[in-house]
């Protein structure tokens, strides 16, 4: 190992974000200790499609290719109005000569950090601490001084750098007093899955299904495996109680309203979140640096939020392995910040609620205008390519890297 590396980075957080920083750094030699609060890792239902780029950047980790033996290919996807039904369906192999990836890849965010993790686990410079919270962090010349309470208590651990991959609610964000810009959206979101197939009634893998009241967004997921597990997001404008909404008579009453099906259908899976639209006023606080969810939150309609935080992971990791060899100064860690907070409020952001304000316009005269204006795209090679240059991420990534 490089006798430069003395100091270990300590990362916050063994979600995606966290460990793939973690994976990027200890392939560059760099030791690594992640702190995570859970005993395990975590299960919990939540991100599920992977970008082009995304399988792009994770391919040299020798991650993308263990994704796809169990991911649901998604080549084409749709957007549907609930009364007209399909507007266009998309086709990615429009983008074979941009991407080697041209299709969206569904899989469980759950099944992703154990392949990271697996991938961790020969590696002598990393450790990857279970059940241990960190509290707060001091900074010092050369380095930082974490608290963290661990199993048998409360502990200490210096570092060189520390990063605060620790999700949305991230305490390593709030220790070091950066504002988490922008708002709460007021109606929360359902997540309700079925066995039922829906590709039986026309749905592709991945659909959008606007509508002034209920939209939903509908993503087939592998879950254990074939024929896998249809998920479908709408919002809750109502004051019904998180029982009432978690109940099977709502989730059968929701899926009526829009598939033809008079039998009960089985629901294996439940839940309902608060969703928000948020950025850190700044990813770096000396040798503090934010990635994933702890530097930003969005709604999920499009796919960003974890793939941006995947982004994130590579960027970071890239640079503050060279500021770590002594390749670079820190200020490296300044152009991290300049490329990925800017991509994150042009891009994710904006696009994420132009996606919302989409799927639930009111204005027939606009929803109309929309409709012309997709088909018509959709119907143009060239035009349908930028189109998919755009909510693929690829002009986002490419745009990030242009930022010197
Ligand atoms: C229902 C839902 C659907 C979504 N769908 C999509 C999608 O289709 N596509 C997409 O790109 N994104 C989607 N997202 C967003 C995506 O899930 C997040 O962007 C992603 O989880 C961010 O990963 P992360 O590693 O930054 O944070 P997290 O996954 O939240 O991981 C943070 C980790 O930090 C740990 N932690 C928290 N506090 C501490 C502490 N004090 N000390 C130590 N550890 C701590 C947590 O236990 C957790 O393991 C969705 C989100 C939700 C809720």
């Amino acid at each position: 190992m490089n006798s430069s590396l003395k100091k270990p980075v300590i990362i916050a957080g063994a979600g995606p974000v966290g460990l793939l920083t973690a994976l990027v750094l200890a392939r560059q030699e760099v030791p690594v200790i992640v702190v995570e609060a859970e005993a395990a890792l975590t299960r919990d239902l939540r991100a599920g499609t992977f970008h082009p780029p995304t399988q792009e950047i994770m391919q040299p980790l020798g991650i993308t290719a263990k994704m796809l033996e169990i991911g649901i290919k998604v080549p084409r996807w749709q957007w549907r109005d609930r009364k007209e039904g399909l507007i266009v369906e998309w086709d990615l192999s429009l983008l074979k000569d941009d991407t080697p990836y041209p299709w969206r890849l569904h899989l469980e965010q759950h099944r992703l950090t154990p392949i990271i993790f697996e991938l961790l686990q020969p590696m002598a410079h990393v450790q990857v601490r279970f059940s241990t919270r960190f509290e707060g962090v001091e900074q010092q010349g050369d380095g930082v001084r974490v608290r963290v309470t661990g199993p048998d208590g409360a502990l200490t651990l210096d570092g060189a750098w520390l990063i605060g991959a620790d999700g949305g609610r991230s305490q390593v964000r709030k220790s070091v007093d950066i504002e988490f810009e922008g708002f709460t959206w007021p109606e929360r979101y359902v997540v309700i899955s079925t066995t039922n197939d829906l590709a039986r009634y026309g749905y592709a893998s991945n659909a959008y299904i606007a509508d002034p009241e209920e939209w939903i967004a509908v993503f087939h997921m592998p879950d254990a495996g074939p024929p896998g597990l249809w998920r479908m997001c709408c919002p809750v404008n109502s004051d019904l109680s998180e029982d009432e909404v978690l109940s099977d008579a709502y989730a059968q009453r929701m899926l009526r309203r829009f598939l033809p099906v008079a039998e009960s259908m089985h629901v294996p899976y439940k839940s309902m979140y608060k969703v928000h639209q948020r950025v850190a006023k700044s990813f770096r606080r000396g040798r503090v640096l934010l990635a994933g969810d702890s530097a930003h939150v969005n709604n999920p309609l499009g796919g960003f939020g974890l793939n941006s935080g995947i982004h994130d992971a590579i960027n970071l990791g890239a640079k503050l392995a060279e500021v770590m060899r002594g390749e670079a100064d820190a200020t490296l860690m300044d152009r991290y910040e300049r490329q990925r907070r800017a991509v994150n409020i042009e891009y994710v952001q904006n696009v994420s609620i132009a996606n919302k304000k989409a799927l639930e316009e009111k204005d027939p005269a606009r929803k109309q205008e929309r409709a012309d204006m997709l088909r018509a795209t959709a119907a143009d090679p060239i035009r349908a390519r930028e189109y998919l240059l755009n909510s693929s991420m690829i002009n986002s990534m490419r745009m990030a890297n242009a930022i010197g």
